[in-house]
């Protein structure tokens, strides 16, 4: 299955995502979770893209396509993935279109949590860039850039749609019944 996890910051969709392709026996491919990878080691990418994740702007999609291209090109993601935080822009829509070829999607999961509890959660993580500070701008760029995808995916009849107001282990349930 080759899947799709999508949703504004803070609503789960990173710790589903690990559950899910666990159940499932297919790989979590992050790009966030790649950027963090890299700036802990201290990598070249890392360095480019420190600051730019610490104001909660988005990576330029150049760097974030050739390093989701690369992962996607290692052996255990043939047979299928979890997409996690990968297209976050209409150009990065067309890179995986163009990545993907004739196959596409089976299926997007778009996960909604109320507003009041996304705050709440992201600042519960204790991530770098869950500051008070940077959350505001990662709505904002979630609404601008990001928001708009989900028209596209809707179009191709692709999207389910994930009640994310619960427990953990409860959502879970639900996106492998919704999937
Ligand atoms: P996430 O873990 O998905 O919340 O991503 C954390 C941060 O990594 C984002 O706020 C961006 O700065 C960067 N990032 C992750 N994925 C992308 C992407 N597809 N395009 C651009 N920036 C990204």
């Amino acid at each position: 299955m080759r899947l799709l996890f999508i949703g504004p910051p803070g609503a789960g969709k990173g710790t589903q995502a690990g559950r899910v392709a666990e159940r499932l026996g297919i790989p979590h491919i992050s790009t966030g979770d790649l950027f963090r990878d890299n700036v802990s080691r201290g990598t070249e990418l890392g360095k480019q893209v420190d600051e730019i994740m610490k104001r909660g702007d988005y990576v330029p999609d150049e760097i974030t396509v050739a390093m989701l291209a690369d992962r996607m090109a290692e052996d255990d993601a043939r047979d299928g993935y979890i997409l996690d935080g990968f297209p976050r822009t209409a150009a990065q829509v067309e890179a995986l279109d163009e990545l993907l070829g004739d196959e596409g999607l089976d299926r997007v999961a778009l996960f909604q949590v109320d507003q009041a509890s996304l705050a709440e959660r992201m600042l519960g993580r204790g991530r770098a860039d869950d500051t008070e500070e940077t959350i505001g701008n990662r709505f904002e760029v979630y609404e601008e850039q990001t928001a708009p995808l989900i028209k596209i995916y809707e179009e191709r009849g692709l999207v389910v749609t994930v009640d994310g107001n619960a427990d953990v282990p409860v959502v879970t349930e639900r996106v492998l019944a919704a999937l």
